[in-house]
Parts: structure tokens; C-alpha cells; sequence
């Protein structure tokens, strides 16, 4: 199974990623994850992304769907894919087509988190990350049983993203209004889309996205 998690910045896709790896097997490619993984290797893509990201500006389309076609070629054909924060163009959305194409995959459901934008302020400032397995924590709605100890583990060391400010988090959602949530139709064409509130606790939203892939 494919399936794209749609939704502003903070909206809870990489936590609901998380979820299904860890349940159901899936691969998440996350373009975000890939572009920072990039700029701290400072690859080409990463020195040309850099900037664009701290403006909180998109990135161009063609890097990042090289990228994801990359990482679905280096993944078996029968590991199921969770694209997180990609597509987020319109032209993305298209690239995607071509790309499932080429590796014998179609698109199963697209599922959109719903957000009201002061909350996803909140989700993105209180962000952080395990510096060493990548989970994901928030200052307010998802500390570490222990304190300073990373549930999944056990190291002491976190991090926060140098674009997770409310400036910053602004022009994200500008991009997601102006860019990405326009590109909703042309799956919805399709019947593939299902929205989720992503305003419900972390673990109904995880109930409500298992229930979306029950139904096919
Ligand atoms: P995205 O990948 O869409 O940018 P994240 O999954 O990183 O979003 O979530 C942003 C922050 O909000 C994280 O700190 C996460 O722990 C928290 N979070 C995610 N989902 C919820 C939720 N349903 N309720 C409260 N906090 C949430
Ligand atoms: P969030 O989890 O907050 O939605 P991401 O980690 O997905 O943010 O993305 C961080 C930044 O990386 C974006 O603000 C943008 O600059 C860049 N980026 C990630 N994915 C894409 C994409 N599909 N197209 C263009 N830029 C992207
Ligand atoms: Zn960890």
C-alpha cells in the first residue's frame, strides 16, 4: 500500500509515520528528513537547500522528487511507502504519477490532516527530536516518560529544528495554503482522499488513519 499524509507544518505527520512503520512495516519518506540529511552531509542538494528551508521556502521540485525516486528505488517492491510532506506542489503531485509508474506502485489514499493554524504554532515551537533514533517528542503534548531519557533508546541527547521558530512556521503555512492544499483536488478527482482531525489527541488520529487503511 502507498499512501501520501497531506497536511501543514506540525499537522502530526511525521508522528503518525512513526506509527505505521512501526505497526504495519511501511517505509516513510519523509523529503524534509532527506533534505536535512543533505545539508548536514553538505551535499550539493544540501548546500543548495539550505537557505531555502531556514526561509522556510520550498525547495525546487525537481530536487525533491529526484530524491524520492531514489529512496523507492532502493526499497523492495513489496514495502509499502508513506510519502510525508511530499507532494507539495502541484508539479510534485504529477512528478509522483510518473514516478509510482516507473516502480510498478499506484496511490491508495491520500490523507489530510486538518489543523487550525495557532495549534500547529504551538506543535511546531514545542517540537523536538531523540538526537539519536529521531522520535519525536513536544515540550507540552509529548514528553518522555523519563525525563531527559528517550522512550524509544534511552539516550539523553535531543534536538530542535533551526526552522521550528513562529516566523518561520508563518511562512510555512503561507507556502502550504498557497502551494500545497491546492493540489488537494487533483486527488480528489480521483476519490482518494480522506481527512482526518488532526486536532484530535495522538492516538484517535492513529485510530482514525488505521480505520482509512482498513477500508481498502
Ligand atoms: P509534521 O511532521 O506534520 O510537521 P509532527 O509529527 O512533527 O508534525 O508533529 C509536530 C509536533 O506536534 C510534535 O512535537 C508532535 O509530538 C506533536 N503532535 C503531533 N500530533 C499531535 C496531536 N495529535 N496532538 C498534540 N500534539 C501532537
Ligand atoms: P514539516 O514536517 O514541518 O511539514 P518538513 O520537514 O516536511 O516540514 O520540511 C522542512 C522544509 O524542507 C520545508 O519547509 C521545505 O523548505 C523543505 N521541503 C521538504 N519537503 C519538500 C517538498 N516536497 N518540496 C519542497 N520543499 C520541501
Ligand atoms: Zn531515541
Amino acid at each position: 500500500m502507498n499512501i501520501i499524509l497531506l497536511g501543514p507544518p506540525g499537522a502530526g505527520k511525521g508522528t503518525q509515520s512513526s506509527n505505521l512503520v512501526e505497526h504495519h512495516g511501511m517505509r516513510q519518506l519523509s523529503t524534509g528528513d532527506m533534505l536535512r540529511a543533505a545539508v548536514k552531509a553538505q551535499t550539493p542538494v544540501g548546500i543548495q537547500a539550505k537557505e531555502v528551508m531556514d526561509r522556510g521556502e520550498l525547495v525546487s521540485d525537481e530536487i525533491v522528487s529526484a530524491l524520492i525516486d531514489a529512496e523507492l528505488l532502493a526499497m523492495g517492491d513489496d514495502v509499502g511507502a508513506i510519502f510525508d510532506g511530499y507532494p507539495r506542489t502541484e508539479a510534485q503531485a504529477v512528478a509522483l504519477d510518473d514516478i509510482l509508474s516507473g516502480h510498478n506502485r499506484k496511490l491508495h489514499h491520500v490523507i489530510e490532516l486538518s489543523v487550525n493554524e495557532e495549534a500547529l504554532v504551538d506543535r511546531v515551537t514545542g517540537r523536538f527530536t531523540c538526537a539519536n533514533c529521531g522520535e519525536g517528542y513536544h515540550d507540552r503534548h509529548k514528553l518522555p516518560s523519563t525525563t531527559g531519557v528517550c522512550d524509544k533508546c534511552g539516550s539523553t541527547e535531543f534536538k530542535r529544528r533551526p526552522d521550528d521558530t513562529e516566523e518561520t512556521v508563518r511562512t510555512r503555512m503561507q507556502e502550504y495554503r498557497a502551494k500545497t492544499a491546492p493540489i488537494l483536488p487533483y486527488y480528489e478527482k480521483r476519490g482518494i482522499v480522506q481527512r482526518v482531525d488532526g486536532m484530535a489527541s495522538i492516538d484517535d488520529v492513529t485510530t482514525a488513519i488505521e480505520k482509512v487503511l482498513a477500508s481498502s
